[in-house]
């Protein structure tokens, strides 16, 4: 069905009226996709924070605890979240690439030194 030149014949009054709805309409299907995601959103906290709950748990029972804690996110010893991973890999190349570990003779007293040293 042609709804488009349906439309254009109508006078401006209801043109107006059919834009409005379909505004209306258009913003609370929005609405409800935003709330249907929070409410996901909420789910996979739950989930997640249950998950945790349930690998702390475990670690806490028996042997080896104290190594399988290290493990769980948030705790003592937990390990490094995403973040630091990448800026601690970043540093790593920083000082060790090509341009750090750089070497030349000293022109005084004819050592090789690293290029870092002389600078
Ligand atoms: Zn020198």
């Amino acid at each position: 069905m042609q709804l488009r030149p349906a439309i254009r014949r109508l006078s401006a009054e209801l043109q107006a009226h059919v834009l409005e709805v379909a505004a209306a309409k258009e913003k609370d299907r929005k609405e409800r996709r935003r709330q249907s995601f929070v409410k996901a959103q909420a789910k996979r906290c739950q989930v997640q924070q249950k998950r945790r709950e349930d690998q702390q748990r475990a670690a806490k029972a028996g042997p080896e605890a104290d190594f399988r804690m290290a493990q769980c996110t948030g705790e003592f010893l937990s390990l490094p979240t995403e973040e630091q991973n990448r800026e601690r890999i970043a540093a790593f190349i920083d000082r060790t690439g090509n341009e750090a570990l750089a070497r030349g003779v000293c022109i005084v007293c004819a050592r090789e030194m690293m290029y870092g040293e002389g600078e």
